[in-house]
């Protein structure tokens, strides 16, 4: 009778559906997480801040906003925040965006520093110079939908892809949006336009690879 019960309370506890709505991450140290979170949720995620290395466990999926990479090191070397990220990067989904992409990168140059090393390809960082220290551009994209708005703010610039490396966007011959497996990363801030295809695609990587692990 007893065990009966307990069945029954098992079943009926909350499953996590990430398949259907898939709960994601946003890496909330610094930079504009709040309107990561929004966007994800606008696309049928459940999107929860991420703090704290343990709080990484519950999650199908991760946002790395952008900000100053250089701020997200000093911060993740601490309490052995780096290590449990370098693992959850590896095995889930994670979307990186400008300094996010930065920290995703194997190799950063400009200067050179640490990274999470699990995207294949090598980023300049602030590649673009005083000048233009933030622009709004709109470009083509591998995309269904017509052309993107992409904001860029200090932006980093891809000068390498390795094979594996889908090229989603260009700007001016260089890449700006790319996918590998699991990853993606876009050298501008898709959160802070209306746009939400790039979130989209992140949560649609998501909801496959739940599937395909389940
Ligand atoms: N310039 C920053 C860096 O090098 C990235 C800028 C951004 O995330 N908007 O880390």
């Amino acid at each position: 009778m007893l065990l009966r019960k307990a069945g029954r309370l098992i079943e009926s506890a909350p499953k996590s559906d990430a398949h259907d709505r898939p709960r994601i991450g946003v890496l909330a140290i610094q930079g504009d997480f709040d309107a990561h979170a929004a966007a994800l949720r606008e696309v049928g995620a459940e999107a929860v801040l991420v703090r704290k290395p343990e709080e990484l466990a519950g999650v199908d999926g991760l946002v790395i906003p952008g900000g100053e990479s250089t701020t997200f090191l000093k911060f993740l070397e601490r309490d052995g925040f780096l290590i449990v990220l370098q693992e959850f990067v590896r095995s889930k989904p994670t979307f990186g965006t400008c300094a996010g992409c930065i920290l995703l990168a194997k190799e950063v140059a400009h200067p050179a520093q640490q990274s999470l090393g699990v995207l294949d390809v090598t980023v300049q960082r602030n590649a673009y110079g005083r000048q233009i220290d933030s622009v709004i551009e709109t470009f083509e994209t591998k995309l269904p939908g017509g052309p993107l708005e992409m904001v860029y703010i200090r932006a980093p610039r891809i000068l390498k892809t390795g094979h594996d490396v889908k090229v989603l966007a260009e700007r001016e011959g260089f890449p700006v949006l790319v996918e590998q497996g699991k990853i993606l990363a876009a050298t501008f801030h898709p959160e802070l336009s209306a746009d939400r295809r790039v979130h989209a695609r992140f949560v649609g990587l998501v909801r496959t690879h739940a599937t395909n692990h389940s």
